[in-house]
């Protein structure tokens, strides 16, 4: 049995303001099964951590990348070494984002979650495909090819400390989801995937859906057999729906 997993990516939105109040209206909430991390901007996790702990909310902080280095001169650069130094056990690698925007290749997602898996955290490895890539028919390529540069790297029974976020490019932040087949799918090509390395670690590997998860889709989205939670974005900034999706998985 594997347990859900549900996790907000706050990408570069909030403030010491917004995490009080976030805070303040999910400890109204009873505690749920699922288990549960939030990763804010790095500048934030420190505070949000205190946050968590003085209000006795049973939610894990994570970061939302890390360096591929160890230390030195990087300007602006943040390395697992002090994530895990600050003791964040999360930490997202490979998100779309990072890939469109800072150029991130499968070979440098993999050589970040491979230093974080040495500083002992928990690496998220987010993979999935553009539109244009689905809509030529290559979303299999694209997904495995992203897992397996990272398999290779930190073999499955390292990649299931952490988990895999099957996360398609079109359905980020656009409000379009996939549909609960659609994700299903993929899902379990992805552990397949993993199946032919190590059943085992095929088996207890999470592998959670994200792309414009809500209230109104969680559920039938977690109800899928290898779905197993999901990374919010837009969704997690409001604590009640995130709650709500945590709820729902
Ligand atoms: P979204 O973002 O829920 O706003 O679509 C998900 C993500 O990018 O992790």
């Amino acid at each position: 049995m594997r347990r859900s997993l549900v996790i907000a990516n706050w990408k570069m939105n909030g403030s010491v303001d917004f995490i009080d109040q976030w805070t303040n209206v999910f400890t109204t909430f009873s505690p749920v099964s699922t288990e549960l991390a939030v990763c804010p901007p790095f500048v934030y996790i420190r505070y949000l951590q205190q946050k968590f702990l003085t209000s006795a909310l049973d939610i894990n902080v994570g970061a939302q990348d890390c360096s591929v280095h160890e230390s030195g001169a990087f300007t602006g650069e943040v390395s697992a070494g002090m994530l895990a130094d600050v003791k964040c056990p999360w930490v997202i690698v490979g998100h779309s984002e990072r890939r469109q925007y800072h150029g991130e290749t499968n070979e440098i997602v993999a050589a970040k979650a491979k230093i974080a898996i040495e500083h002992g955290l928990r690496p998220i490895v987010c993979v999935g495909e553009t539109l244009e890539e689905r809509e030529s028919g290559r979303t299999s390529d694209v997904v495995i090819g992203q897992l397996n540069a990272v398999l290779d790297a930190i073999g499955p029974e390292a990649l299931v400390t952490g988990a895999v976020a099957y996360e398609p490019v079109w359905a980020i932040g656009t409000g379009k989801t996939a549909t609960p087949q659609q994700a299903q799918l993929v899902h379990a090509e992805l552990r397949d995937s993993v199946e032919s390395r190590d059943s085992q670690a095929a088996s207890a590997l999470r592998i959670i859906y994200g792309g414009s998860v809500k209230p109104s889709n969680a559920a039938e989205l977690f109800a899928c057999n290898d779905i197993d939670g999901g990374l919010v974005g837009g969704a997690s900034l409001k604590a009640a729906d995130f709650y709500a999706i945590a709820q729902a998985a």
